[in-house]
C-alpha cells in the first residue's frame, strides 16, 4: 500500500498544474516544495503566454494575480549612449500577461490545494526512492521515505530528480544561461504615462547591444501594476569563455543596462525593491533528456522545456503544457494499473503531436542566435546608420549606402554576411 497515488516534487507552475489536474481526478496527491511557500524561491523575467494555462483555467486572468496584459512590444538596439526602439502597440491576437512569481505561484498552488492536493512547503526532496530499478516514491530531508505509485519531477532547471533517476547526464555550464533581475517600484500613473499605456495595459521591452559586451544575451523590461521587472540574461557558456566571476559580470551588465540613457528615463524616481538571480536551462530536452522511467515523469524546466532566444526566455507556458500532457498520461497509467515507462510513454506521444514541434522550431532559432555578431556588430551598425541618417551639420555628408557599406566593412563583415546576419536575427524572433 503506497502513501499517495502521486508525489509531485516542486510547486512551480509545472508542479502545481500537474497537482491540480490529478487531484481534481480524485487521486491522492502530495506536492513537496522546498521553498517556505510556493513561489518564494522562484523568479523569472516577467511574461506569461496564456495559451496553455487557459486550457486548465479558462479566463484565468479574471481571478489570478496578474499584473498587466501585454499590449506594447518594444525591441531595442543599444550602442554606446544611443539606441533604437521599434515598438508595436495594439491588441494582440493571443493574450499574455506580466506577472510576479511570488503571488502567481502561490495562487496556482492554492488552486491545486482546493482541488484536494496536499502541499507541504519548506521540505526538500533529496532524491527519488528507487527500488528494483523502479521509482517508488521520494526520500526527503532526514532520510524519510514516502511512497507513491508515480512521482512527477517538477523541480526546475537543476532537477536532481531527473539526474538521480538516470534520465539525464550531469549538466555543465554549457547547458545554462543565467538571468539577473531587479524589481523597481514606480507609481501606477507614472508607469502608464512613461510607457504610453492605458489602465491595466502592459509593456514587454527587449534589448540587445553592448550592455552584454559581446556575450550572447540581452536586457528585458516588463511593466507590472506598480513596479517594473528589469534584468539581463546571459548565456553561461558564452560568459565563461570571457569572464571568471559570473556574479560580478551579471551585476555590472545590469548596472550598464539600467544606466543606459534610453533605459534610465523609464526608471527615474524608482525605488529598488529586490534583486535576484536564477539559472535558465537551455534546450536540454533536445540533447537527450528522457521524459519517463518506471514510476516517474519529468516536466517543465526539469526536462529542459525552456527556450532562451538570447534576448527573451520562454518556459512558463511550456512547463504548464508539459504538466497537462503528463497528467493525462498518468491518469491513463493509473487506470491501467501500469506505471512502467512504456505505459507512461503516452506523455511523450502527446507532446510529440503538439508542443515539441514548437520546440524544434525554437531550437533552430536558438542556433541562429548563437552568432555573437548579432549582439555586437548588428546593434552598432544599426544605431550608427540611424545616427548618420538624422545627422545635419550643414556639411555635405556621405550617402547612406556608402556609409552603411563602410560601417559593415569596418566590422570585418561582408555586405552579404551582414544581410545574412540580419536575416538570421529576424528569422529567429
Ligand atoms: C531570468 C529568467 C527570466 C525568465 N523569463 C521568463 C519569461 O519572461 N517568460 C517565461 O515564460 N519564462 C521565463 N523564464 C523561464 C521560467 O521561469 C521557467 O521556464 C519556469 O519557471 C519553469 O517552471 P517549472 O515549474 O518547471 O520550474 P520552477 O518554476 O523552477 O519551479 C520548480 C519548483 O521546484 C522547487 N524545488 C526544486 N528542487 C526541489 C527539491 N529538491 N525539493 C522540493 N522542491 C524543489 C523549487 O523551489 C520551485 O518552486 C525565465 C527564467 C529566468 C531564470
Amino acid at each position: 500500500m503506497v502513501d499517495f497515488d502521486i508525489i509531485v516534487v516542486g510547486a512551480g507552475p509545472a508542479g502545481s498544474v500537474a497537482s491540480y489536474l490529478l487531484a481534481k481526478k480524485g487521486h491522492t496527491v502530495l506536492t513537496i516544495e522546498r521553498g517556505k511557500r510556493p513561489g518564494s524561491k522562484n523568479m523569472f523575467g516577467g511574461r506569461l503566454y496564456a495559451w496553455s494555462l487557459e486550457k486548465v483555467f479558462p479566463n484565468f486572468w479574471e481571478e489570478a494575480p496578474i499584473e498587466r496584459e501585454v499590449t506594447r512590444e518594444v525591441l531595442g538596439l543599444l550602442y554606446g549612449d544611443d539606441g533604437i526602439e521599434i515598438s508595436l502597440n495594439g491588441k494582440p491576437k493571443a493574450k499574455s500577461f506580466t506577472i510576479l512569481r511570488a503571488k502567481f505561484d502561490q495562487w496556482l498552488a492554492e488552486k491545486a490545494e482546493d482541488a484536494g492536493a496536499e502541499i507541504v512547503s519548506g521540505v526538500k526532496v533529496e532524491s527519488p526512492l528507487i527500488e528494483d530499478g523502479k521509482v517508488k516514491g521520494v526520500i526527503v530531508e532526514g532520510e524519510e521515505k514516502i511512497e507513491s505509485s508515480i512521482v512527477v519531477a517538477a523541480d526546475g532547471a537543476l532537477s536532481f530528480m531527473a539526474e538521480k533517476a538516470g534520465l539525464r547526464a550531469k549538466l555543465s555550464g554549457e547547458d545554462f544561461a543565467v538571468g539577473a533581475k531587479e524589481v523597481i517600484e514606480l507609481s501606477k500613473d507614472v508607469i502608464e504615462d512613461r510607457f504610453r499605456l492605458e489602465e491595466n495595459e502592459g509593456a514587454a521591452q527587449l534589448y540587445i547591444g553592448d550592455i552584454t559586451e559581446g556575450v550572447v544575451g540581452g536586457g528585458f523590461l516588463y511593466t507590472n501594476k506598480d513596479t517594473i521587472s528589469l534584468g539581463v540574461v546571459m548565456r553561461i557558456g558564452s560568459l565563461s569563455e570571457k569572464v571568471s566571476d559570473i556574479e560580478t559580470t551579471m551585476w555590472n551588465a545590469t548596472e550598464r543596462f539600467k544606466s543606459h540613457p534610453l533605459i534610465r528615463r523609464y526608471l527615474k524616481g524608482g525605488k529598488l525593491l529586490e534583486y535576484s538571480a536564477h539559472i535558465i536551462p537551455e534546450t536540454q530536452f533536445l540533447r537527450g533528456v528522457k521524459l519517463c522511467t518506471d514510476g516517474m515523469v519529468v516536466v517543465g524546466d526539469a526536462a529542459g522545456f525552456c527556450v532562451n532566444y538570447g534576448l527573451t526566455v520562454r518556459g512558463m507556458d511550456f512547463a504548464i503544457e508539459s504538466a497537462i500532457a503528463a497528467a493525462e498520461a498518468i491518469e491513463i497509467a493509473l487506470e491501467k494499473g501500469d506505471t512502467s515507462a512504456s505505459s507512461l510513454r503516452r506523455y511523450e506521444e502527446v507532446l510529440a503531436t503538439g508542443m515539441l514541434r514548437e520546440f524544434e522550431k525554437a531550437k533552430k532559432a536558438v542556433d541562429l542566435m548563437e552568432d555573437q555578431r548579432i549582439y555586437t556588430s548588428l546593434p552598432k551598425i544599426a544605431v550608427n546608420t540611424a545616427r548618420h541618417l538624422f545627422h545635419v551639420d550643414g556639411k555635405p555628408k556621405e550617402g547612406l549606402y556608402q556609409f552603411l557599406r563602410r560601417s559593415i566593412s569596418e566590422e570585418g563583415i561582408s555586405l552579404l554576411s551582414a544581410l545574412l546576419l540580419s536575416w538570421k536575427a529576424l528569422k529567429s524572433l
